[in-house]
């Protein structure tokens, strides 16, 4: 079955063929460059987006710094009600945002709903977080005096987006940046305008019924954009999800006036299966995980470490599942892997390829560009020589592309699971709970996803997100995550009648 054409798909979500890229509740008249939207799947231009120029990205701050002014006033409960209601329409047009999805990023329909259901996820956590927004009560040393921890709105928030997760990143913060009081300015990849601009119009809906216009806005562009709201004093936080070298980019700039940033950047994430492991769970959890989303997810599959006993059969049966792969349009309802996003990531596939070949590495299936309209490639797995003599597997090269690395013990897969300089996602396939747990203590893994018996991809939105090293430490999502979107505060209130200095400091 394939799912609804093209321009009922655009219609359903009021989208036209030329749209306008900036919007502070009210779509502006923008006057920035032209972006053309692209179907990985045809290579054909789906619709265009006028983007900001600099005069519009000012108006739009404007807007959302007016509402910020009432919107941190505005107890976070009643802020709950505008992400319930946009959790609502999310809802509503979940069919039509996840085939836009597909669309326009190239995604199977099945993960284009999954990316739209985990905005849904996010948008109920965040109208129950909205009730539970905490401080500490912290004992004080000083009689008859209260010491608090409370925590404050931060101001505008700027987040800038990658392609491949073209609406779910941006409602990781904007729902919970919104009930922390703060206001969003969001600068999409230039590569998914439209998936910005159907999100905004649901957005528009939600901010209008709840006299909220200015929470959330919308500034498409490129680098240049993005580099605005860098380089903008007047914004406190800018949340980066991206690629390593710009990822570096951005908080060298950031922080040189002194802001914050959320880094969420490359991942090249591995598994080890161990010889005690369930052979059938560790083919699935990889299969998904290198091929999933075309191997463009930043938790994808991209190394695994086989313990010298399993190695054969889990090639075996990783080489039968690839074969039973389903390349082709997103929409059609039997395909698993649709296109790469771009012509570029075509190349950089093929480059990739061509280094890892004369590395040593010996190519067991896949390993070509397929010759049809769009941008697809074959899955491919690459049987791979010592991990320390191939540094083509140190990159994360944002295609399906998986490396199998034989080792003969535990110690050896962790060390060279993380010999690599990002530090996203991992897991470990094994039935010991000695070698389970060994890998998840303090001489395991060092990525910020640990995980046992599942794979590398797929996080659930209650935990904190984010990875460490090169894949710059920050943690959004679940948890305590909305913590990086206020300022903490610490008051101490004297309700005595004298004034007793700390550390016993006698003074006057
Ligand atoms: P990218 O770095 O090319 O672009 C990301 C965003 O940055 C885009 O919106 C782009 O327009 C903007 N940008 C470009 N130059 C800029 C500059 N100088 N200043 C400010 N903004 C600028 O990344 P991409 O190709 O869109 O996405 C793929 C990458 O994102 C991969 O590396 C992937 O692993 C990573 N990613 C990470 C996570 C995570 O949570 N860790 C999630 C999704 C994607």
């Amino acid at each position: 079955m394939i799912g609804r054409s093209e321009a009922t798909i655009l219609e359903q979500l009021g989208i036209g063929p030329d749209s306008q890229g900036g919007c502070d509740g009210q779509w502006l008249d923008t006057a920035g460059d032209q972006i053309e939207s692209i179907n990985p799947t045809t290579g054909a231009v789906i619709g265009r987006v006028r983007g900001c120029s600099h005069s519009d990205y000012e108006a739009i701050f404007a807007a959302a710094s007016r509402r910020f002014a009432s919107w941190r006033m505005r107890p976070a409960p009643q802020r709950g009600l505008l992400v319930r209601r946009l959790g609502e329409l999310l809802r509503e047009y979940k069919e039509p945002l996840g085939e836009l999805i597909s669309l326009e990023m190239g995604k199977i329909r099945s993960e284009g709903l999954g990316e739209v259901q985990e905005m849904i996820d996010i948008c109920d956590f965040a109208v129950g977080l909205s009730r539970q927004l905490y401080g500490l009560t912290i004992a004080s040393e000083r009689p008859q005096h209260r010491l608090i921890e409370q925590w404050h709105p931060l101001g505008p928030v700027a987040i800038i987006t990658a392609f491949n997760f073209p609406m779910a990143v941006w409602s990781w913060n904007a729902a919970i940046a919104a009930v922390c009081g703060d206001v969003c300015l969001w600068k999409p990849s230039p590569q998914t305008p439209l998936c910005s601009v159907a999100v905004q119009h649901l957005c528009n809906r939600a901010m209008a019924e709840h006299d909220a216009a200015g929470v959330f806005n919308l500034c498409v562009g490129g680098s240049e954009a993005g580099g605005w709201m860098c380089d903008d004093r007047r914004i406190p936080l800018v949340s980066f999800t991206g690629s390593i070298p710009i990822g570096r980019q951005v908080a060298g700039r950031v922080a040189s006036r002194l802001g914050r940033t959320i880094l969420e950047l490359g991942g090249n994430n591995g598994i080890i299966v161990l010889d005690d492991a369930r052979l059938d769970l560790a083919v699935r959890a990889i299969a998904f995980g290198a091929v999933g989303t075309s191997g463009q997810r930043c938790t994808s599959t991209r190394r695994v470490f086989a313990q010298r006993g399993i190695s054969g059969p889990l090639t075996e049966g990783l080489i039968a599942a690839y074969q039973t792969i389903e390349i082709g349009d997103p929409l059609v309802d039997t395909t698993l892997m649709g296109p790469l996003a771009s012509r570029v990531a075509v190349t950089a596939y093929q480059s990739a390829l061509r280094t890892a070949v004369e590395q040593g590495g010996e190519i067991l299936t896949g390993g070509r560009a397929i010759d049809r309209n769009g941008f697809f490639v074959a899955p491919t797995i690459v049987r791979a020589p010592a991990h320390d003599r191939f540094s083509i597997a140190w990159e994360e090269t944002f295609a399906p592309i998986l490396y199998l690395f034989e080792v003969d013990t535990l110690n050896r897969a962790i060390a060279d699971h993380n010999a690599v300089s990002q530090g996203l996602s991992s897991a470990i396939f094994t039935e010991s709970m000695r070698s389970a747990e060994t890998f998840l203590s303090a001489r395991g893994s060092d990525c910020g996803i640990a995980n046992v018996n599942l794979g590398t991809s797929g996080a659930e939105i209650g935990g904190a997100f984010g990875g460490e090293k090169d894949t710059g430490g920050g943690r959004e999502s679940g948890s305590d995550a909305w913590k990086g979107y206020m300022r903490r505060q610490t008051c101490t209130v004297n309700w005595g009648g004298d004034l007793p200095l700390a550390q016993g400091i006698e003074f006057l």
